[in-house]
C-alpha cells in the first residue's frame, strides 16, 4: 500500500513539487492517489492526503468506513482532520521523523494508525527539506524564521 503513496510522491516531485504522496484502500483495493500540489497549483488545500480525497471523489460514509489512507509523511491537522471527519478508521504513515502531525489525535479518536519508519520516505523529506526549508515551513504553516 505504501507503494502506491510513494509513486504518487515521486510523481509529485518529478513536477517541481513537495514529495509528499497519498493513497486510499478500500477493502483492500486502490480508489486513489494523489500528491502535494501547493508548488504546482499554488494550492494551500491539496496537501497529499487532501489531493488524494478529492481524487477520490464523493463517497458515502460506508465507503469511508472501510478505508485505508496511506501518506508518506504523517499527516498535518488538517489532513488528521479530513480523515477524521469522512470517519477513516486507518491510517498509515510513511514516515514522522521529518514531520509528527496529528498522530496522537488520530489514536484519541480511535483510529487504528501505523508508523512504516520507510526509509526511502525519510529520505525524500530529508532532501527536500534541505534543499526547499522556505517552502516546508510555508506547506506546514510556520515562519522559517521560527525553524532552527
Ligand atoms: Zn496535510
Amino acid at each position: 500500500m505504501l507503494q502506491s503513496a510513494l509513486e504518487a510522491a515521486r510523481a509529485g516531485a518529478a513536477t517541481g513539487g513537495i514529495p509528499i504522496g497519498s493513497a486510499l484502500f478500500i477493502d483492500g483495493r486502490l480508489v486513489a492517489t494523489g500528491h502535494n500540489r501547493r508548488v504546482q497549483d499554488a494550492s494551500v488545500i491539496h496537501h497529499a492526503e487532501m489531493n488524494c480525497l478529492e481524487n477520490a471523489g464523493r463517497l458515502p460514509a460506508a465507503d469511508y468506513a472501510r478505508a485505508t489512507l496511506v501518506t508518506t509523511l504523517s499527516p498535518c491537522d488538517m489532513c488528521t482532520g479530513a480523515a477524521l471527519l469522512y470517519g477513516i478508521p486507518r491510517v498509515i504513515v510513511g514516515e514522522n521523523r521529518t514531520f509528527v502531525g496529528g498522530e496522537d489525535l488520530l489514536r484519541s479518536r480511535g483510529v487504528e494508525v501505523t508508523v512504516l519508519d520507510d526509509p526511502e520516505c525519510v529520505e525524500l523529506m530529508t532532501a527536500f527539506i534541505a534543499a526547499h526549508p522556505a517552502l516546508w515551513a510555508e506547506d506546514i504553516g510556520e515562519d522559517e524564521s521560527d525553524r532552527p
